[in-house]
């Protein structure tokens, strides 16, 4: 077996104790490093003011060794909030009116892939295996290959790819197209992501599916195929089904006073569609008012990227609206929507996700959200929640027992809502039953054995033809 180098933008190096952090992908990702011996390399999310960032700083940890650098002030601004979070971001959620083009900030993405390149490759051996992850290092395994470098590469896509039309707006599109040509397998989340994907190729005349899950583009062969990531079921289920002895779940249960709990948890980010929902909520208490007071929705929202500006705006907006809510529909004795801005451990969401009757998962567009799985793998089997999940988030493919709503579609959204807190235990059963199966055979370390499978040398059969 191959040693096998991870790289991302960040690193979640482990505790003292050396436990990674909580996650399915940092305990997964870890456990496949434990298992083969190797490296994960990143930025440390330090920045300096020098012209140049300080040297490698390594860290080993039993068979794995962390390599982290840190960026400059510049790097930081360009790279990251720059053309990372200011371009690829918006566009690979379908959201052009937010990307601001600035040549500077492109140029400043591809000079920290320059970096990572020339920092990685004296780490390499020549049979590693390297596994880029995300957004922010698409052109990474082109510089590799430019610095000679021979070895298995492949790249995980954790967000959506967006159609042709909304991609070419990208001023460096061809680029980075040209750059996930470079890798040995490209992984994305859904088989529409791998068909928009397809699509950007075809429309340029630079290439196309050859079968079997392999493309031929600019000169190269390579597979590029859906990965749809999971999460660690079992272990989550578990945290979910011991939170009822949790201190801070009992009083939450008792806040509610008999009330049913409707769930959303997302990172403050437009793209999970946190406005959209809180109308339809408020549509949904309109048009069924025998359920007001009988309900309360729980928004967690932990505040993210502050530094871009349309972050920021967004955080005014969704407290506003939650207050306007509030203030129209609350009574003395009942406050519709109770939303917190700040991060929630794992246990403790484990345990909310279980109390409430319903998720509400209802992103414009998501690469996957975990979010949607951890709600299924957290109820009480005897007598689950309801899922109410978007058809724009890639769980949608998996997750279709699930009600299945428009998030732009605040009306519809509300009659879900009233439906899933009126559904029968038998279709709750059967629905979470048909989910659950899945989310326990489709996994995390299913989801990153399956990728490294295609990434080894020498594999002798591809991904299926559909
Ligand atoms: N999360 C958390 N605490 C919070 C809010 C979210 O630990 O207060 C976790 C959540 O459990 C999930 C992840 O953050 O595992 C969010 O992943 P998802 O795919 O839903 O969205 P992303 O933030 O990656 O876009």
């Amino acid at each position: 077996m191959s040693r096998l180098v991870v790289v991302s933008n960040r690193v979640p190096v482990p505790d003292k104790a050396g436990n990674p952090p909580a996650g399915g992908l940092a305990v997964a990702l870890h456990a496949a490093l434990k298992e083969r011996g190797g490296i994960w390399m990143g930025w440390s999310g330090k920045s300096t003011g020098e012209a140049e960032p300080g040297p490698l700083s390594i860290m080993n940890n039993g068979a794995i060794q962390y390599a982290l650098t840190d960026l400059t002030d510049r790097d930081v601004a360009e790279y990251y909030n720059g053309f990372a979070n200011r371009v690829l971001w918006p566009i690979c959620h379908c959201r052009i009116d937010l990307a601001e083009y600035a040549r500077r900030e492109m140029a400043g993405y591809f000079r920290v892939n320059r970096l990572f390149a020339d920092r990685l490759v004296p780490l390499l051996r020549p049979d590693d295996v390297i596994w880029v992850h995300d957004y922010h290092l698409i052109p990474l395994a082109e510089e590799l290959r430019r610095r000679g470098v021979q070895n298995r590469i492949g790249f995980f896509l954790h967000i959506p790819w967006p159609p042709a039309d909304v991609f070419f707006s990208v001023p460096v599109y061809e680029s980075i197209l040209r750059g996930l040509a470079s890798y040995d397998v490209v992984g994305f989340q859904t088989d529409y992501d791998v068909d928009n994907f397809a699509a950007c190729l075809r429309r340029e005349g630079s290439g196309d599916r050859i079968g079997g899950g392999r493309f031929r583009a600019y000169g190269r062969s390579f597979i590029a195929a859906d990965f749809p990531i999971g999460m660690e079921t079992a272990e989550f289920a578990e945290l979910a089904e011991d939170a009822a002895h949790d201190r801070r779940i009992r009083e939450m249960a008792r806040s509610m006073q008999g009330r049913d709990l409707l769930i959303g948890v997302d990172r403050l980010d437009y793209s999970k569609g946190i406005p959209e929902r809180i109308a339809a909520y408020e549509a949904f208490l309109k048009g069924n008012p025998e359920f007001q007071d009988k309900v309360v929705y729980l928004q967690v929202t932990p505040k993210s990227r502050s530094e871009v500006p349309e972050y920021a705006a967004m955080q005014e907006n969704v407290a506003s609206l939650a207050g306007r809510l509030n203030g129209s529909l609350g009574s003395l004795d009942w406050v519709p929507m109770r939303y917190i801005n700040r991060s929630l451990r794992r246990p403790l969401l484990a345990g909310l996700y279980r109390m409430a009757k319903v998720g509400l998962v209802t992103p414009l567009r998501d690469g996957m959200n975990l979010v949607a799985k951890e709600f299924v793998a957290a109820q009480d089997p005897a007598n689950p929640g309801v899922l109410v999940l978007s058809r724009f988030a890639g769980a949608a493919r998996e997750l279709d027992s699930a009600l299945l709503i428009n998030p732009h579609d605040a009306e519809g959204t509300g009659r879900a809502i009233a439906r899933a807190l009126s559904m029968p235990l038998a279709e709750r059963k059967e629905r979470w039953e048909h989910m659950m199966k899945r989310l326990l055979s489709h996994d995390v370390t299913h989801w990153c054995a399956d990728y490294l499978s295609h990434l080894e040398p020498q594999r002798p059969t591809l991904v299926p033809e559909p």
